[in-house]
């Protein structure tokens, strides 16, 4: 039985946000495409009123894992039927609905992330790990995620059938130098490995290069390069990091 299709003139759904992300990814380039890529990156779920209410988180605090709904507000509001995934190339097209690009009608986005903490001393401020979105980002829903219904190992995923293979990731002496001076050093390191393990750069650059690209993460701008790794692989080198703090 077809659908009746919503009579002509029903307004688009319109949605409020819950809340917004804090993130250490200032920008869209470089953030790993999935959640738990890096697990090192922080982020904190900002309710805002009037979800910023303490009993509305009342029994979260015994769920490890979260689904976040959230709105890829950095992303034109069109899309297309074909998308290109960064995962094969960025050549061949696919289905958007096959697909998790951030093109899509409604540019609802989809997250599985931890929770580290809950902090309800002023309104509601989740802490969370492994988080893929963009600081400023729009959360319209939070749902505890249940393994015993939702995780299916066994599942095909298509085009994804695995994890993104990493690169080895090194250090300049001068960004171990750089890092060594900062509170967050250690963090930040784990962040800079896990994020460019990624290869951040465009999917049809695969080989060394003598190109230097920037990753803004926290108040950095973190410069690397894609050198020769013996005979025909690659790492990457992290070769400059500079504060942006107040750029
Ligand atoms: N896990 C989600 C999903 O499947 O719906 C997101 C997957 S999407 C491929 C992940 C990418 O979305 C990140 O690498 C980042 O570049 C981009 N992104 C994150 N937050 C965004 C936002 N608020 N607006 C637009 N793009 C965003």
């Amino acid at each position: 039985m077809n659908p009746t299709p919503p009579p002509p003139g029903t307004p688009g759904l319109s949605m409020t946000p819950i809340g917004v992300i804090e993130s250490d990814y200032p920008d869209k380039f470089g953030i790993p495409r999935q959640p738990g890529l890096a697990t090192a990156a922080r982020a904190c779920l900002v309710l805002t009123p009037p979800f910023d209410d303490p009993l509305a988180v009342r029994g979260l605090e015994t769920f490890s894992h979260l689904w976040l709904t959230f709105v890829f507000h950095q992303s034109p509001p069109r899309w297309t039927p074909l998308v290109r995934p960064p995962r094969l190339g960025g050549n061949a097209k696919v289905g958007v609905f096959a697909s998790r690009s951030t093109h899509r009608p409604n540019r609802l986005g989809l997250s599985l992330v931890e929770l580290l903490e809950i902090d309800t001393r002023r309104g509601v401020r989740l802490r969370l790990s492994g988080a893929d979105l963009v600081h400023g980002t729009p959360v319209l829903d939070i749902k505890p995620y249940l393994p015993w219904a939702e995780s299916h190992p066994e599942a095909r995923a298509g085009f994804a059938p695995a994890a993104p293979s990493r690169l080895p990731v090194d250090f300049s002496p001068a960004t171990e130098a750089t890092l060594a001076e900062r509170p967050d050093g250690d963090s930040l390191r784990e962040l800079i490995r896990q994020v460019l393990a990624q290869d951040p750069r465009p999917a049809y650059r695969t080989g060394a290069e003598s190109r230097t690209y920037g990753v803004r993460l926290r108040d950095l701008d973190v410069r690397f390069r894609a050198v020769a790794d013996g005979a025909d692989s690659i790492r990457l080198r992290v070769v400059e990091i500079v504060s942006v703090r107040g750029a």
